[in-house]
This record gives structure tokens, sequence and C-alpha cells, in this order.
């Protein structure tokens, strides 16, 4: 039995001190030495002017592609056959010099991307699935969560008017509650954060109401989450007007439309900040009080290319490259992150601060599941953390009642891989609901506009579904249903 089948055997009280325990750890990786030192550091540091900012990046770029160069494995046989050194960096631009890294490499042969100066107690991992459901190993140095946590509560939740101090609603992918949970409450409290972590999963119109009477009876200040989920409870509020006394919305993790930004606003009575910060901690960008989405310098320094790796213009849509200034026990250098955007051509904000603009974010919109009962499942990409063998994944739903889970599996690949996954999507949204096939394909196909997506709903697309029927004809391993999970039932 692991953890998490141990958490949901427990009753509610027991399920909420165990989140309590836990919160207790993070608290000393999260808020210990380092983030009270980068805290004032990056309050300081927001007056910075361009010129500033950029002889800052360059400073740190300089010291970490060192470290890079000289002790991880990777960078090492780089600087060999290439010749590269930290010290012929003399400008930003000269990190084009540099090749771009894919996760591919990196989530097979993850020892050559670690500096082995650091001892293994002095890490912290974390998983990130991207957008394209490939999951990917991520270590950084503990130092390096306080560097991170400082910087979203100065930039993100300081320009919201909000803190980690104050009561707040979370709504978000954890598993918290069973995915079969058809009654509330739909969230579990951690009371040393003051923090109501709410199901995204089971927001739905019949179920808004309590979720809106939980936000009441927790006093939470502020809301943040998932967008999509978000705006629901957004639009019940609209249609049924209550005073909540929040302070601010905070999305991120899936892209807004200007009707869900509406509905948030009007109906939570107060602001929305949308944000953007990667898992792997190499990019954050954060709205200020005009609504101008700024790049925050500290954090990485951030391109945007076109297919050929050549830098977009302004108003050009392309691909994040990210180079993260956190993290030298796995240096992420000009790192594919799987999203796409473009640089605001009007770089000058009312605000007054000079950190860059950006138009928008595109890459990380995925589809959503729309399940029978009227839920919207979004951000599955939680999910596909579990299956370090399965290279890529996408559900594809051609029905209300079926989805099809494709899986790119790599060599060490079992069928049991794709069962975990199927309880894992399973798990959050109730088994009962939709049915799963997994089906083991040698590629995945991008959308029509080139895109990798994790969710792909093609329900009345009779195109589509030839299409993906033909891909799947070709392949003639076949793994699990829903039969065969017991979980969630
Ligand atoms: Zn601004």
């Amino acid at each position: 039995m692991n953890a998490q089948s141990i958490y949901f055997h427990l009753p509610r009280w027991a399920q909420e001190w165990a989140l309590c325990q836990y919160a207790r750890q993070l608290d000393q990786l999260y808020y210990g030495e380092s983030y009270h030192r980068w805290y004032e550091r990056f309050s300081a540091m927001e007056a910075m002017s361009g010129t500033q900012a950029r002889e800052y990046q360059l400073q740190v770029l300089r010291a970490l592609l060192h470290t890079a160069l000289t002790h991880v494995p990777w960078f090492q046989e780089l600087a060999k056959r290439e010749g590269l050194r930290a010290e012929s960096i003399t400008v930003l631009e000269d990190l084009r010099r540099f090749p771009i890294m894919e996760k591919d490499p990196i989530r097979r042969n993850p020892a050559q991307f670690i500096n082995p100066t650091y001892a293994p107690k002095r890490l912290w991992s974390t998983y990130t699935s991207g957008t394209t459901g490939t999951a990917l190993k991520i270590v950084m140095p503990k130092e390096t969560l306080g560097w991170w946590w400082a910087l979203h509560e100065v930039r993100v939740r300081g320009w919201a008017g909000v803190s980690q101090a104050m009561p707040r609603a979370m709504v978000g992918g954890r598993p918290i509650i069973l995915g079969s949970t058809d009654r509330p409450p739909y969230w579990r409290y951690n009371a040393r954060w003051r923090q109501l972590y709410m199901s995204s999963y089971h927001i739905a119109p019949g179920t808004a109401p309590a979720y809106i009477d939980a936000l009441r009876q927790y006093s939470s200040r502020w809301i943040t989450g998932y967008g999509s989920a978000i705006a629901l409870l957004g639009e019940h509020l609209r249609e049924h007007p209550q005073t909540l006394g929040m302070t601010a919305a905070l999305t991120s993790g899936d892209t807004v439309s200007p009707r869900q930004r509406q509905a948030i606003e009007q109906g939570f009575g107060c602001r929305m900040f949308d944000y953007y910060g990667s898992a792997e901690a190499c990019c954050v960008i954060s709205e200020c009080e005009h609504g101008r989405q700024h790049v925050q310098p500290e954090a990485g320094i951030l391109e945007i290319v076109d297919t050929h790796g050549e830098p977009c213009p302004p108003g050009v849509e392309g691909e994040f490259l990210c180079t993260g200034l956190g993290n030298d026990a796995m240096p992420l250098i000009r790192y594919r992150t799987g999203d796409y955007g473009s640089w605001a051509e009007e770089q000058h904000c009312p605000c007054g601060r000079q950190s860059p603009l950006i138009d928008h974010i595109t890459g990380r919109t995925d589809d959503y599941l729309v399940l029978a009962d009227g839920r919207r499942i979004g951000r599955l990409s939680t999910a596909m953390k579990k299956a370090p063998s399965v290279k890529q994944a996408q559900l594809v739903q051609d029905s209300l009642e079926h989805a099809w889970l494709l899986v790119v599996p790599d060599e060490t690949y079992r069928d049991e891989d794709g069962q975990r996954l199927v309880e894992d999507v399973l798990m959050r949204i109730g088994a009962r609901i939709i049915t799963l096939e997994v089906r083991v394909v040698q590629e995945i196909p991008p959308t029509p506009v080139g895109k990798h997506v994790l969710v792909r709903r093609i329900i009345g697309d009779a195109q589509a579904r030839a299409e993906y029927e033909a891909l799947i004809a070709g392949e003639t391993r076949f793994t699990v249903t829903n039969a065969d999970v017991p979980i969630g039932q």
C-alpha cells in the first residue's frame, strides 16, 4: 500500500492532519533562511532598469555556465566538442552558441545532466510532465525552493495584493479526495497554511454552490488555480451574486479566455491576475496592475524562437526556450519547455517596471475532457507524472463516454505503466463516468497547427477520428480498460 492509498483509507480529520504535517515539512524548505534573504533582494531589485537586469542576468549566467561546463557531464562533453567556455559569453546573445536542450535526452539519461558535486541529500526532486505528457524528473538544490517561493511572493502574489500569510483557496489537480466523490466536501483544509485545497475535478454547475459555501466558511481571501475551473465558480457567482470579500484571483496553468476572465472578475468581485511559472523553475511571468505580462528577469532568460531556432520578432508566436538562473544542480540552458507565446510589440508598461513584456502564452493550452455530467476536466498533465517509461501521452476523447489514452513507450515500458496512468486519471475524475482505453503507438501526431497537446477532444470531428483510428489500427498492442481498474469505483 503506498502513501496515497493509505491517505484514502483515513477519515477526513486524519487526512487534514496529514496535510498539515506535510505542510510543516514544506515550510522548512520553502520558507527557510534562503527565502527571507531572497525576499529582501527581489523586493529591492524590482526597480532595476532594463540594462541593470541584463547585467544581472549575464553575471549569474556566466557563473552558471562555468559550473555546468566544469561539473555536469553533458556540458563537459559539449565543452570538449564545441570548445565552449563561460568566459567567451560576453553578452546575453552569446547564449545562442549553446544548443537547444530537449526533454527527451534528459529523461533517458538524467545522471548526465546533474551536477555531481551536490550530495543527494542537498537536492530536491520534482516531476514535470509539461504540456506533452512527457514525465521528466527535475532536481534542484533545496535552497532553490526558497529562491523560487520568494520570487512568487514578491512578484506574483505581491503584485496581486495578497500573500501566503492570508487565508486562501487553491483549486488544484492533486487527488485529495476520491474521484468518485459525489457529495461535499470536495476539498480538504490545511489549517497550518489556512489553505482550502479544492478539487478542480469536481467543479460543475451542480457542485458550485457547495464550493462557494466552503470559500465563505473558511474565509478565503484569495483563490488560485486553473482559470477554467475558477471561471465556472465565477459564472455561478455572477448568476447568484454574493459578497465573498476576495482580494484577488490568481490563475495559472491554462489559458483564460476573455469571457472566463470576465466571469471571474464579476463573479468574485475582484481583479484576476494570470501568471506563468514553469515547473522546472526556469521562468516566471506575472501580470501587473495594468494587465500586462512581465517576464521576471531574475528567474531566467527567456528566448522565443521559430521552428529554425531563430529569434522571433515581437508579435510573432514562437516556442519558449528558458535558461533557469536559480538551479546549478541541474542547469537548464536554452531548455525547450513546450510552451509558446510572443513578445509584446509595445514594450512600455504604464506601471513603470522595465521587465520585458509578453503578449500571450498559448502552448500550455491543453484541451479538456468533457464529462457526461457537465464537468470539464482540464490540466490532466499532473496525472502523467508517474510513468517515466512513457515518452509521450495523449488523451483523445471521441465521445462523452470514451477516450483513448495514447502512449508512446520507451524500452522499459510495461502494460502496468499504462494501467497506472489510467488509474491516476480515473482517481481524479471517478471511474464510472468514462471509459479510457490505452493504446500504445509509435508516435502521436501534432495538432493541425503543429502543437503537441495532452488532451484532444474530437467529438463530432469525423476526419480527426478517422486519422486516430488509422493510427491505432497500425498498432497491435492493446492494454487495459477501466474493467481492470479498482480505484475510484
Ligand atoms: Zn506593468
